[in-house]
């Protein structure tokens, strides 16, 4: 089985070092999938920093407008 990384767009077969597809300019799977999981960390770090507004938030504000 080969090493050299094949286009999920237009299949074609591109260098070991390529990040990016030469024909199509797509990012190859290895490098798509490494930007898929920085986008997923980010996201959990995202709910993580939203959860805490709203605890902080749920206790700073007031109760009631009464
Ligand atoms: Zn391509």
């Amino acid at each position: 089985m080969s090493a050299q990384p094949v286009c999920l767009y237009c299949q074609q077969v591109n260098a070991v070092a390529a990040s990016e597809c030469r024909r199509c300019g797509m990012l190859l799977p290895a490098e798509a999938a490494l930007a898929g999981e920085r986008r997923l960390r980010r996201f959990t770090w995202f709910c993580v920093g939203l959860t805490i507004f709203c605890i902080v938030m749920f206790f700073w504000l007031p109760r009631s407008i009464a």
